[in-house]
């Protein structure tokens, strides 16, 4: 797998209901970097990432994701979802380039989940600090702060109909069904995990009885040993946590779960095994839930499964 097409996760667009509150805590505490603001939103983006931003905050009254944007490699791939999103007969705007800031052209659908989701193929790129000629690996200050965050890794939304979604993943999108758990008695699908890198999940879904709803975001830290380190900075701040230093049984990262001000989660993520498409689905029936979700302690958490936004 060249990775064509659909690159990566690179942009979610998170209600808050206080946007200073958001800042403390994505800026100051977790360390991503405020690069831009414009009336009522502001623009995030980790020390790793080289476009303008990855994150956009705005006040609404209720929390949760207003949509999400994937890069795709080029405008002819763009072009090319396009026909075959169409195709499969699904509806798509078109949004016009500038549209969304620093953005080219995007397209919009809307998932059988019920999630607007976009493609983007052109974003300004702003650099990690380090230029492209002899970089170094850390910041030129030396300094990677908060939850060391590199990047935004995967989001985790909740909905209906998943496997439409997978079908839709798979046969429009190129994505790779790479785990997914199932009800062991009626073998129906409680959550999937897509992949569309050599990550072992880009996207995943859980089933909610109501479409459209938001479980979290997730940043990728560089290793194990830097999530502990998260542990002691979620603590030293009080930022309420959802599930401690754990670790999962799909995709096996490591992980801690929190929330924002406003009740969004969260979660720092590091490890997991290295996805080939060739690499067979993995599956987990509800005999193994609790190792499936932790693999630590195998218990699973209620507002885990139940709190989203
Ligand atoms: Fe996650």
């Amino acid at each position: 797998m060249a990775v064509k097409g659909v690159l990566r996760l690179g942009e979610v667009a998170i209600r808050v209901t206080d946007v200073e509150a958001a800042l403390q805590h994505y800026d100051k505490w977790l360390g991503l970097h405020c690069v831009m603001r414009d009336e009522g939103r502001a623009y995030l983006k980790a020390w790793d990432e080289h476009d303008h931003h990855s994150i956009v905050i705005r006040k609404a009254d209720q929390p949760g994701c207003d949509y999400f944007a994937f890069k795709v490699s080029d405008d002819a791939a763009l072009t090319d979802f396009e026909s075959r999103i169409r195709a499969h007969g699904t509806d798509v705007k078109k949004i016009a380039a500038g549209t969304y800031a620093k953005s080219g052209r995007r397209i919009e659908f809307v998932l059988p989940s019920g999630h607007t989701m976009q493609l983007y193929a052109e974003k300004e790129q702003i650099g990690n600090t380090l230029g492209t000629k002899n970089p170094g690996v850390v910041p030129d200050d030396g300094v990677i702060r908060g939850l060391r965050i590199n990047r935004l890794d995967h989001i985790l939304l909740g909905g209906v109909a998943l496997d439409d979604n997978v079908r839709f993943f798979r046969e429009v999108l190129d994505f790779s069904l790479s785990e997914k758990l199932v009800d062991h008695e009626s073998g129906a699908s409680l959550a999937v995990f897509l992949t569309c890198s050599n990550k072992p999940h880009d996207i995943a879904f859980i089933q909610q009885p109501q479409p459209n709803r938001f479980h979290h975001i997730s940043f990728l830290l560089e290793s194990a040993h830097d999530v502990v380190q998260a542990a002691d900075v979620i603590g030293k701040h009080r930022i309420p946590v959802d599930v401690s230093l754990n670790r999962h049984g799909i995709t096996r990262g490591a992980t801690i779960y929190f929330f924002d001000p406003s009740g969004n989660r969260n979660e720092v993520f590091a490890g997991g095994y290295v996805y080939y498409p060739d690499t067979p689905t993995l599956v987990w029936d509800t005999t193994s839930f609790g190792p499936a979700i932790f693999s630590q302690d195998n218990t699973p958490r209620e507002s885990f499964l139940n709190k989203l936004t």
